[in-house]
């Protein structure tokens, strides 16, 4: 068992590493440090981590469960935190979401755009930032062998764009992208996030301040960065690889 003291030093080094890596990759793209925020996604790991992380200057984090981040949120209140949930979402869930999450990266179809809106109405927090996540893997069959992983095909993105533009309590924020494991993008990460890069440029013609683009996690926050990424959401390369035991 290592003490908190311990684990914050951990924390500090491997957020010190990931620091370095981000402020490379602006360096080499030509990109101000300032242009990318880091959101730690704390998903498996306790709520006193995320104190830790509070306490070295964290400011984004981001759980993909509601019902392990609800806990976590709750615990961690009063602390200066944005929430971000990026994980899939079942509408029944957008209620509870939104008491903790001001920022929704995982936006992927119609039904949910509505469920969202209406939390969004009810809470007290404001307007709520969503984003329409892209599954590049999905381009060739319209989504129809899709294994079950969220996001929207690209040729359905600016629909879903412009019905969160019409959606009241939410902001059109931008979009977002996991590299994809299958299909023509597999193991071109670079290329995946050019693509979404792309996507998000031809949408802000209508929608000028949707210039979130969340990409990269932490095998390829440098591909990107490179690519014009504003947000990336890094895991395991700041709180480890194995989940503790619970
Ligand atoms: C877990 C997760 C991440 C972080 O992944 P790492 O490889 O641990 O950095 C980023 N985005 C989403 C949607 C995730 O679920």
């Amino acid at each position: 068992m290592e003490g908190p003291g311990e684990r914050l030093d951990e924390l500090r080094a491997s957020l010190g590493r990931v620091e370095q890596r981000i402020a490379r990759a602006c360096e080499a793209a030509g990109r101000d440090r300032a242009e990318v925020t880091l959101i730690v996604v704390t998903k498996f790991w306790p709520a006193s981590d995320v104190r830790l992380l509070a306490e070295l200057g964290v400011r984004d984090v981001a759980e993909n469960r509601d019902q392990e981040a609800a806990a976590k949120a709750a615990a961690c209140a009063g602390l200066p935190l944005r929430w971000h949930f990026v994980g899939q979402l079942q509408t029944n869930k957008a209620r509870s979401v939104l008491a903790y999450a001001d920022y929704v990266h995982s936006v992927d179809r119609p039904k949910l755009v509505r469920a969202l809106s209406a939390a969004a109405e009810q809470r007290a927090g404001g307007e709520v930032a969503a984003l329409v996540q892209v599954a590049l893997e999905k381009e060739e069959d319209g989504g129809a062998g899709d294994g079950g992983r969220g996001g929207a095909a690209p040729e359905d993105v600016s629909g879903l764009a412009e019905e969160i533009m019409r959606a009241p309590g939410l902001r059109f924020a931008g979009l977002m992208t996991v590299a994809p494991l299958e299909g023509a993008y597999a193991g071109r990460p670079a290329a995946a996030f050019e693509r979404v890069a792309e996507l998000s440029r031809s949408l802000r013609v209508a929608a000028p301040a949707a210039t979130m683009v969340s990409a990269g996690m932490s095998a390829d926050l440098e591909e990107a960065i490179a690519a014009g990424a504003t947000h990336v959401r890094v895991g395991s390369a700041v709180l480890g690889v194995r989940p503790p035991l619970r």
